[in-house]
Order: C-alpha cells, then sequence, then structure tokens
C-alpha cells in the first residue's frame, strides 16, 4: 500500500515495524456534544482506511480514546474545560455528560458503518499512568513547573514543528488574539501536561498528583493510551487535519521525550468537511449530525457514500444539493445491484481475480475511495455472470462498507405495501411492512399534497391513538412507534 505521510510529505509505501501488524492510533472524540458530520467524516475515511489493511492481510490493532477531560476551548492551553462547558449547558455531570455523548458517538458510528477500535480509552481511566509520564518527563529535564502547572519544554527539542516549516509567529500558541498569554510558559510553545487546582478553580474533575490536586492536559492522553496500548513502536497514527498542530505535534514530543527514541513514522490526517461559510465546528452553535440527516430522510450511509466519493486529503464541501446527489446516486447503484440474479452462474474465479487485484490497487494507492465505488460501477458493467459481480461487489463492501448486498436484497424483497411515499426515485420503505399502518400514513401523505389538512390532522390523531407518530421526510412521510 502506498499512503500518503503527513510527516515526511510525500506519499510513501506503507510500513510497519513488525510484519503484517499494525499498531494503529485514532484520536477520539471530546464527548461534550454531539460529533457533527465533520467529525465524522475523520472516522468514515479512518474506518475504510483501518477495514482496507485488514482486508489486504494485515492484522490491526486499533486503539482509541475518548476525551472526558483536559480539552480546553482551544486547542493550545487556553480557556475553560470543553467538558465543563457541556456540562453547565445541560445542567448535568460532567461523568453525565460524557457518557451521553460517548454512547451519541457509538449510536452515531454505528449507523455509519463505523467499526469500533479494539480498543476503547476514555481519558479519566488513567490517571495513574498520565502522572507517571509526566513525572517521567519532569525526571528527564523535558518539563517544568511554574505557577502550579506542569509545562513541557519545546526548547529542549532539537525540532518542534515536525509537520511543516510554517513561521513559528503564525503558529505561536501563546499570543492569539484576544487570549492571555500564559506568563509560565518558558517558550510560547510550551504546553500544559498537567493543570493544577492553583489556576482553574472551576474544574469538575480532579485528581491527587505530586504537583497538586489537578487534571492532565488533552495531548498526554493520547501518548499514554497509546503507550499503554500500541506499546513504544506505533505505526500509524490518524485524526483531522485540525489535529496536526498543536495536538500531534505535542504528542510526538512527549511520546519522543518519553521514549528516548522515534515512535510513530506514518501519519494520516483527514481533510475537513466545510460548509459554504467554512470548516463545520461545534463553536459556531449550529451543526449537522446524523439524527439531523436522518429526521430529513436521508439514510446514514448515503453521508458515508458522499464522504467515499472524494478523496481523504482534499477538502469536501458539504450541500444540501451534494448530498442529495450522494442519495440519489447511492440508491441506483442499490437498484442497480438489485437487479443482478443470484442464481445466474456461478463464480468465475479468473474475473473475480482480476476485478479483485484492481480493486487492492487502486485503494492502495493512498486510499483511492472514489475509485473504490468506481470499481463497483466497473464490476456492474463487466461481460460476467450475476453470480461474479454479486461475489465482487460484496468482497469489496468489506472495506466500503455501504451494506450493498443487504440494501439490494431489500429493494428486491421490499413488497408494494411497504412503500408509502416516493421521491425522486427514493421509496422511503416503513420496514416494519405493517400493511394496515403504512396505508394510514399514505392517506395522509396524499391528503396533505392535497392541501386537505383537516384529513391529514385526524389521521395523525388517529394513529397516535395507536402510539404510531408519523415522521415528516423530506418528499415523503414515515412513522415510529412512540
Ligand atoms: P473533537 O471531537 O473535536 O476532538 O474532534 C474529533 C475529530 O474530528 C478529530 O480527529 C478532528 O480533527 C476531526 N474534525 C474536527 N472538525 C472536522 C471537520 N470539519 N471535518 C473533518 N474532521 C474534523
Ligand atoms: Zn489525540
Amino acid at each position: 500500500m502506498y499512503l500518503y505521510n503527513s510527516a515526511t510529505h510525500k506519499k510513501e509505501e506503507f510500513k510497519t515495524h513488525t510484519p503484517n501488524h499494525v499498531e494503529m492510533y485514532t484520536c477520539g472524540p471530546t464527548v461534550y456534544h454531539f460529533a457533527h458530520i465533520g467529525n465524522l467524516r475523520s472516522y468514515i475515511m479512518e474506518d475504510v482506511l483501518e477495514k482496507y489493511l485488514r482486508y489486504a492481510g494485515y492484522d490491526v490493532n486499533r486503539v482509541m480514546n475518548i476525551t472526558d477531560v483536559g480539552h480546553l476551548t482551544s486547542d493550545a492551553d487556553e480557556g475553560e474545560d470543553k467538558m465543563l462547558k457541556g456540562a453547565r449547558r445541560e445542567h448535568k455531570t460532567v461523568m453525565e455528560i460524557a457518557q451521553y455523548y460517548t454512547d451519541a458517538f457509538f449510536d452515531d458510528c454505528r449507523k455509519l458503518n463505523i467499526k469500533t477500535p479494539d480498543v476503547v480509552q476514555p481519558a479519566t481511566g488513567l490517571i495513574p499512568e498520565f502522572v507517571q509520564m509526566v513525572s517521567g518527563l519532569l525526571e528527564k529535564g523535558y518539563a517544568y513547573l511554574a505557577g502550579g502547572n506542569v509545562y513541557f519544554d519545546t526548547s529542549k527539542l532539537p525540532r518542534y514543528y515536525v509537520f511543516n516549516d510554517h513561521d513559528e509567529e503564525d503558529l505561536a500558541v501563546g499570543v492569539r488574539e484576544g487570549v492571555e498569554e500564559d506568563t509560565n510558559k518558558r517558550n510560547k510553545n510550551d504546553f500544559v501536561l498537567w493543570f493544577t487546582k492553583s489556576k482553574f478553580e472551576d474544574q469538575a474533575l480532579k485528581w491527587d498528583s505530586p504537583w497538586g490536586v489537578g487534571y492532565p492536559g488533552w495531548h498526554i492522553e493520547c501518548s499514554c493510551i497509546s503507550l499503554k496500548y500500541n506499546g513504544e513502536y506505533l505505526d500509524l497514527h490518524c485524526g483531522g487535519v485540525d489535529n496536526a498542530f498543536p495536538h500531534h505535534t505535542n504528542e510526538i514530543a512527549q511520546s519522543e521525550s518519553y521514549l528516548g527514541h522515534p515512535w510513530c513514522p506514518q501519519w494520516f490526517h483527514v481533510a475537513h468537511l466545510n460548509t459554504n461559510d467554512g470548516k463545520m465546528s461545534k463553536s459556531k452553535g449550529e451543526f449537522l449530525t446524523v439524527s439531523l440527516l436522518q429526521e430529513k430522510g436521508y439514510d446514514p450511509l448515503a453521508y458515508r457514500y458522499f464522504c467515499l466519493q472524494s478523496h481523504y486529503r482534499k477538502a469536501l464541501v458539504f450541500t444540501w444539493e451534494n448530498l442529495d446527489n450522494a442519495a440519489g446516486a447511492y440508491v441506483k447503484l442499490q437498484k442497480k445491484i438489485a437487479a443482478l440474479d443470484p442464481n445466474d452462474g456461478t463464480v468465475d474465479q479468473a474475473v473475480f481475480d482480476a476485478y479483485k487485484a484492481k480493486f487492492v490497487q487502486t485503494m492502495g494507492n493512498d486510499l483511492n475511495t472514489s475509485m473504490g465505488v468506481t470499481a463497483i460501477f466497473d464490476v456492474l458493467k463487466a461481460k460476467t455472470n450475476d453470480a461474479t459481480k454479486l461475489a465482487l461487489i460484496g468482497d469489496f463492501d468489506q472495506v466500503l462498507s455501504l451494506n450493498l448486498l443487504e440494501a439490494a436484497a431489500a429493494f428486491r424483497n421490499a413488497k408494494p405495501a411497504q412503500v408509502i411515499a416516493q421521491h425522486d426515485g427514493v421509496y422511503i420503505v416503513t420496514g416494519e411492512g405493517n400493511p394496515a399502518i403504512d396505508a394510514l400514513v399514505m392517506q395522509r401523505y396524499e391528503a396533505k399534497k392535497a392541501k386537505n389538512f383537516a384529513e391529514a390532522d385526524r389521521i395523525r390523531d388517529e394513529l397516535k391513538a395507536q402510539g404510531i407518530e408519523i415522521v415528516d421526510v423530506k418528499g415523503g412521510a414515515t412513522w415510529k412507534r412512540i
């Protein structure tokens, strides 16, 4: 496999410390709010990468943290803890917020067919290990105490900016507009390893440490969690491109100083999902979630399809029109697959091997997912029997995870009674196959379309009395039990 490496700025042959085995680490979510679909773009592309590596024969150990402490409102050390902010917003405790949004994150992942990593570690579960690493950094002279906090001393490193050759002034952490400079820092890029109560009085979660009661900085958690579960030699580290600086830069500083040897040679960064107004972010207030896409009638996997259509290193612009196009194409693809006859012939091994080899090569070229999707269309056009085509599609879908065979089978087996609305060729089906309810939902939909609102409301109420709630979706309606 060839993969672009942001540490060297080159596409390189993928190598591992131990043959055929990949130690992989992914920066997990900060669980103070729902993940937005931009965050999930990163997780989708990382999921495809992991699945491709497994498909190509590697044994993968994938580790992810859950940030439930220490991530401040700025990725540098300024502002308050995002978790505390979330707890205040919802009048809940920090741990309640963490549990709720961790569950919500994995729900979203399930809907998007994102596999759960082999190890998932919340930061608050590993405090003694963080304290040990911070102590080690102090002993080795890479850290210092000032104003009650422990800081990493970036001047001790021969090279701090490992990902870029930016002007130091542009990246200076402590001198952003509107942010008070931390006068405890010896160098402007020094960062906090451990905060104590002396500086942040209202922090909800605090632990004892040799430097006073306090809490860890955000960066130390990833160095520590990776060391514990991936070992001293990491092969591949992933995250969104905004993580490269300062977060990943600081992780490298900590891990290599602590270990005394190079740590992770390969870095995979996913470009951002943007809206027409710029980067999608939670601090802007309104943001798009998987649930919102569902409320609007989109299959979450249509969003996965949308992401796969573009390369992970290119910024992707989200518009409803773009998503509509992807959703339409995804359904068309399902219909084409549904038209294949599983009983047409037996798998032609030579054809199977040839198409598979092409797919392996395409995806192995810096994870070219859009060409990977195109490979399915090539299979559909191939001069071979349907059994071979279905076998190939099922095989490719181990990596793409678009539920192609399942969705096609659902189309093939869908009973007319299940179709309660149709929009641009997109059928909205109840999935439960209850013809009586479907018929009423359909009647209400037709009444509303004919602007007969009294009748529409009457049917809505009638269904509500049966514990059924009608959910309006784009171009139609569906229902759920309440
Ligand atoms: P957070 O929950 O803020 O720690 O972010 C979780 C992951 O989403 C990180 O890997 C970020 O780099 C990534 N991320 C944040 N914003 C975006 C975006 N707009 N597009 C793609 N990935 C993002
Ligand atoms: Zn991280």
